[in-house]
C-alpha cells in the first residue's frame, strides 16, 4: 500500500479510538451523576418517611391530651349526678356523658389508626435507610471506579494524542484538511474497497474505477465521497491458478498518488 494511503488508515484508526475514549471518559460522569441521583432519592424517602412519623407522634400527643380533657369532663359530670334535683338535670348531664365518652372512643380509634400507620412508616423507613446505606457504598464504589477509569483513560488519550500528532504531521495538509471534513461529515474519511464496492457506503464501484484500485491508485467514492483504495492483503486468495490475464491485471501496481485531490 501507498505510504499516503496507510497514513491515512493508521490514521482513521487513531482518530476512531480517540473518539471512542473521549465518548467514555464523557460517559464517566454520567454513571457517578445516575448513582448520586439513586442516593439522592433514597435519602429523600427515609426522611419523608422520618417527618411522617414526627407528624403521626404529634398527631398522638395532641389525640392524649384530648382524651385526657374529655375524660376529666366526663368525670366531673358524673360527680355533679349525685346532685340533680330535676329528671330534666339529670337527662341533660347524662347526655353530656355520652358525648364525652363517645368522644373518648372516637379519638382511641384515631389514634390506635396513628399507630398502625406508625408502624407501616417505621418499615418504610427501616427499608429506605438500609437502601441509603447501600447506594452509598455504591456511589463511592461509581466514583472510585470512575476516578481510575479517567486517569486510565486519559493515559491511553495522551499517548494516543502523540501517535496521532505524529501521523498527521507526515500527510499532506490538502490530504488531511480533505480526510478531516470527510471524517466530520461522515465519520470516516477513508474507506476500503472490497469485492468492488466501498466499504463505508456499500454502493458499488464502477469497473473503471475498481481496475484503477487494483492498480493502487486513492480514489474517491462517487457515493459518499469518502477516499477509497484497495487493499491486496485484504484480498481473498484464489486457490486455484487464475486463467491468464492482461500484464498489470488482478495485482496492484505501487504507484505514486494519482487521485484527485
Ligand atoms: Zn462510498
Amino acid at each position: 500500500m501507498q505510504a499516503l494511503v496507510e497514513q491515512l488508515v493508521k490514521l482513521q484508526a487513531l482518530e476512531l479510538d480517540r473518539t471512542r475514549l473521549l465518548h467514555e471518559l464523557r460517559a464517566l460522569p454520567a454513571e457517578v451523576a445516575r448513582a448520586q441521583a439513586s442516593l439522592a432519592a433514597a435519602q429523600q424517602k427515609s426522611a419523608d418517611a422520618s417527618s411522617a412519623l414526627s407528624r403521626e407522634e404529634n398527631l398522638r400527643t395532641k389525640l392524649e391530651r384530648e382524651i385526657e380533657s374529655h375524660r376529666q369532663k366526663a368525670t366531673r359530670f358524673r360527680a355533679q349526678l349525685d346532685d340533680v334535683k330535676t329528671p330534666e338535670q339529670a337527662a341533660a348531664i347524662e347526655h353530656e356523658v355520652q358525648f364525652a365518652t363517645a368522644e373518648i372512643d372516637r379519638l382511641e380509634n384515631e389514634e390506635f389508626a396513628s399507630l398502625e400507620r406508625t408502624e407501616a412508616k417505621e418499615a418504610e423507613l427501616a427499608l429506605a435507610r438500609a437502601q441509603v446505606e447501600l447506594l452509598a457504598a455504591s456511589l463511592e464504589t461509581a466514583q472510585a471506579s470512575a476516578a481510575a477509569q479517567t486517569r486510565q483513560l486519559q493515559i491511553e488519550l495522551a499517548a494516543l494524542d502523540e501517535d496521532r500528532q505524529k501521523v498527521r504531521g507526515l500527510i499532506d495538509p490538502a490530504w488531511l484538511a480533505r480526510f478531516d471534513r470527510l471524517a466530520s461529515a461522515r465519520g470516516t474519511g477513508i474507506a476500503r474497497a472490497d469485492n468492488q464496492q466501498c466499504t463505508g457506503c456499500r454502493m458499488g464501484l464502477r469497473p473503471q474505477t475498481w481496475n484503477q484500485l487494483r492498480e493502487g491508485e486513492l480514489l474517491t467514492c462517487d457515493s459518499c465521497s469518502r477516499l477509497i483504495y484497495w487493499d491486496p492483503a485484504m484480498a481473498p486468495q484464489p486457490k486455484e491458478p487464475q486463467p491468464a490475464t492482461a500484464p498489470g491485471q488482478g495485482r496492484p501496481i505501487r504507484k505514486p498518488s494519482q487521485a484527485g485531490a
